[in-house]
C-alpha cells in the first residue's frame, strides 16, 4: 500500500477504528469473563459488552493497542511507516511526522510495533543512551575459504573486527548495589575495516538521531556527533574501559564467552 491508498483507506480517526474493530470480529470476540462469543457493540464507549453476563471490553482490551491512549490513527499511521521502511525506522521521525509534542508514547508504540511485527532485530533503531565500542571476535570462517585457509596454514577460525553499541536506559528504583541502567538491545555488526565513514553508516542506519552517544576518542568516531544528538569521545585509558563503557564491555564479554562454549561443543 503506498502513501496515496493509505490516506484514501484511512483518512481519519473513525475509519481507522472500523477497520480495526471488522478485524477484531473477524477474529472473534471472547468474554473475559464467561467466555461468551456473542456480544453487542458500544459505539460510544469503543466496547464490547457480552450479550450473555454483561461484561464489558473495550476494542483495545488484548491488543497491542491495550493500555496506550493513543489515537488509532497514530497506530495506523506508525504501521503504515513500520510496513513500507526498508532500513532504520527511528521513533524521533515518527515523533516529528505525527507532530506530537512527546518523545516517550511515540517511542514505547513504535517500540510494540517491532515487538508485534516481528521486525525488532532487522530494523530496530537504537536510542536513548548508548554506548559504541569496537572489538576482535572470533568468528568461523565459510567451508569454502576454509579449505583455502587450511592450505596457508591458518586455522578454521578467524578473528573479525566488530561494532559493539548496546542501547540502555536508566532504571527508576535500582536495587542497592546493581547498576542503575538496563541494557535493552544489543547490536553487534561485522566490519572490514575502522574508517570513520564506516563507522559512521553504521551509527547512521542504526541509531536514532535523538540517540546520547558514549565512545572512546577514536579517530573512527570523529563524525558520529553529526547524526547524534549528543556524542561524548572520553580519552580512557584501556585499563578505564570497563568503567567508562561499563555495557558495550559487559557484552563483547558475553559475546566471547558464548563463543568459547560454542567451541566447546564442536
Ligand atoms: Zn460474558
Amino acid at each position: 500500500m503506498n502513501i496515496f491508498d493509505f490516506t484514501k483507506n484511512f483518512p481519519d480517526e473513525e475509519s481507522c477504528i472500523l477497520h480495526f474493530k471488522a478485524q477484531r470480529d473477524q477474529i472473534g470476540v471472547v468474554c473475559l469473563k464467561c467466555g461468551g462469543k456473542q456480544h453487542y457493540w458500544l459505539k460510544n464507549k469503543l466496547s464490547y459488552e457480552c450479550k450473555h453476563c454483561g461484561a464489558r471490553q473495550s476494542l483495545r482490551s488484548g491488543t497491542v493497542m491495550e493500555h496506550t491512549k493513543l489515537s488509532f490513527l497514530y497506530w495506523y499511521i506508525a504501521m503504515h511507516f513500520l510496513t513500507i521502511s526498508k532500513k532504520s525506522f527511528s521513533s524521533s521521525e515518527l515523533q516529528r511526522q505525527l507532530g506530537h509534542k512527546q518523545y516517550q508514547p511515540i517511542w514505547e508504540l513504535a517500540n510494540k510495533l517491532r515487538d508485534v511485527m516481528g521486525k525488532r532485530d532487522e530494523i530496530y533503531s537504537l536510542s536513548g543512551q548508548i554506548e559504541l565500542d569496537n572489538a576482535f571476535i572470533t568468528t568461523l570462517i565459510a567451508e569454502e575459504q576454509k579449505n583455502e585457509s587450511l592450505k596457508r596454514g591458518a586455522g578454521s577460525q578467524k578473528q573479525s573486527k566488530v561494532v559493539v553499541m548496546t542501547e540502555s536506559k536508566l532504571v527508576d528504583n535500582p536495587h542497592k548495589g546493581s547498576k542503575a541502567k538496563r541494557v535493552n538491545h544489543i547490536k553487534m555488526q561485522i566490519i572490514n575495516d575502522m574508517k570513520a565513514d564506516t563507522v559512521t553508516n553504521i551509527v547512521k542506519e542504526q541509531v536514532d538521531s535523538q540517540a546520547e552517544l558514549t565512545t572512546d576518542d577514536s579517530t573512527s568516531y570523529k563524525k558520529l556527533g553529526e547524526h547524534v544528538k549528543s556524542h561524548d569521545a572520553q580519552v580512557v585509558k584501556p585499563a578505564d574501559l570497563p568503567k567508562m563503557l561499563p555495557w558495550v564491555h559487559i557484552a563483547i564479554g558475553n559475546v566471547k564467552r558464548l563463543l568459547l562454549d560454542t567451541h566447546h561443543q564442536l
